[in-house]
């Protein structure tokens, strides 16, 4: 399978190309030139499969070039042996036709485990073949830093750096992250605010030079190989509820629009979704995109969901190129516009057909903790904030009573004790495997918001 930019102008590349490339050279992303499809025969047997197995079943397809079935069944099988619940991504009932999936036992107890632990795993494996090392830059609003490095602990050829806004992250976020003490890890905490340290990451992409050399990867959600991670967890939770004869339909609480841009990609694979929920909290450019065709960036708002804390969502152009008839030039052109503020609105044919498959919601910090209250006293079920958006939007946005409606419960709530507290709830205690987390050594380095200094103390520690 070859691998084109969503700007049509950058080469079509491999897999593994992808995997260690990160963002395309024309400033598009990549995606798969064609999807694998999945027959009726292909999903019944689905349900009979163990979580590793599916994963085997549903990412071989988009692999094959570059790793064998035998050595993919060794990733998955190590990557999802080392989640905490025996389904690894459980269903839970609340109610007539209302589901919630965990998406939380990881080793870092958010649902960006599922992809990172096999990035991990795919990039050493392809970095061994060519004898080749990866400087990995990542900025981080809390729960990608910490599963990145969990995912790379073990690589020998990857030199990771998590750049997170200092005392901008919760402290259980923040010792995720700075008490893992691997050689490859680099914990910065830049004195500025998530948005700086996202856009040193971008210009430390686009100009390479300070590595002498060395070469950049990404592990952000603009990597196809996260993407391609996630669509397997709609295909476990489509066939536990009946999929193939049964169509179901997801709420997943979005931030960057990765993971509910993975159960589109299911949907095009063949898994009958009757609709797929954007939830948003206040951060709501894609509510009011998908709601009123109003594409416009707003400053940004701290809220009690901070992992969904943005102001534009890059994988939304992933998207965006399908509507757009895989246009990679009118796409350019209309990212260009949206970008400068020249244009506010998606061609309204195509932002029907849009409509056609995804609704949306946005849910204020008052809302989200009042669902966690609800929902903890009538359903005895402790959610994390993130996962009460959904199920929030999950409720409003739902068209089709007849059909389940999954919210994708995308953290833990231990992570989030503040909304907890404040939505009148005891908070939760730390799982065994990070029971002294708050005892750990710490080790990070404090630096200005200065691009400079940053990539001198890069270049530096790779010496
Ligand atoms: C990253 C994250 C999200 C947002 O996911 P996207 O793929 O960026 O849309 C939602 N909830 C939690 C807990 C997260 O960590």
């Amino acid at each position: 399978m070859r691998y084109i930019s969503t700007r049509g102008e950058a080469p079509k590349l491999s897999f593994e190309d992808v995997l260690l490339t990160g963002l395309a050279s024309d400033g598009g992303l990549y995606v798969p030139e064609s999807l694998p499809k999945f027959s009726q025969e292909d999903m019944a047997a689905m349900a009979k499969m163990s979580y590793a197995e599916l994963a085997h079943k549903v990412i071989l397809p988009f692999v094959e070039e570059d790793v064998s079935s035998a050595e993919l069944k060794t990733m998955v099988d190590e990557t999802y042996a080392g989640f905490s619940h025996h389904a690894v991504a459980p269903l839970i009932q609340l109610d007539k036709n209302e589901w919630v999936m965990e998406l939380f036992h990881g080793p870092t107890l958010a649902f960006k485990d599922f992809a990172l632990q096999l990035l991990g795993r795919l990039m050493d494996h392809a970095l061994a073949k060519r004898n080749k090392n990866l400087v990995i830059m990542g900025a981080t609003s809390g729960d990608t830093g910490s599963a990145a490095i969990e995912g790379c602990k073990h690589s020998d050829h990857v030199q990771l750096f998590i750049l997170h806004p200092h005392e901008r992250v919760s402290e259980v976020q923040r010792r995720q992250m700075t008490s893992l003490i691997g050689d490859n890890i680099h914990n910065i905490a830049v004195q500025g605010n998530f948005d700086d340290c996202q856009q040193m990451v971008k210009q430390s992409f686009a100009d390479q030079s300070f590595l002498n050399g060395g070469q950049l990867g990404a592990v952000n959600s603009i990597n196809w190989a996260r993407i391609m991670a996630q669509i397997v967890y709609y295909f476990y939770a489509g066939v536990s509820l009946g999929a193939p004869h049964r169509a179901v339909s997801f709420s997943v609480p979005t931030g960057n629009f990765g993971d509910i841009y993975a159960g589109y990609i299911a949907m095009q694979m063949g898994l009958p979704v009757k609709q797929l929920v954007v939830a948003t909290n206040a951060n709501d450019i894609l509510h009011r995109c998908i709601s009123a065709n109003h594409y416009v960036k707003h400053d940004l708002v701290k809220t009690l969901s901070p992992s969904m804390d943005i102001m534009v969502s890059s994988n939304f152009e992933r998207m965006l190129f399908d509507l757009y008839d895989r246009n990679g030039a009118e796409l350019a052109e209309l990212m260009a516009n949206l970008n400068a503020g020249k244009a506010d609105s998606l061609d309204t044919d195509r932002w029907h057909k849009a409509r056609e498959v995804f609704a949306s919601h946005k849910v204020d910090d008052e809302r989200t903790c009042a669902v966690i209250k609800q929902v903890a006293e009538e359903h005895n079920y402790l959610l994390d904030p993130h996962s009460a958006i959904g199920v929030d939007a999950g409720r409003v946005c739902n068209q089709h009573p007849e059909v389940p409606m999954i919210t994708l419960a995308t953290a833990h709530p231990v992570k989030f004790p503040d909304a907890v507290i404040k939505a009148g709830q005891a908070a939760p205690q730390l799982p065994r495997h990070l029971a002294d987390l708050l005892e750990r050594e710490e080790r990070c380095q404090v630096l200005p918001n200065d691009l400079a200094a940053v990539q001198a103390y890069i270049a530096d520690t790779l010496k």
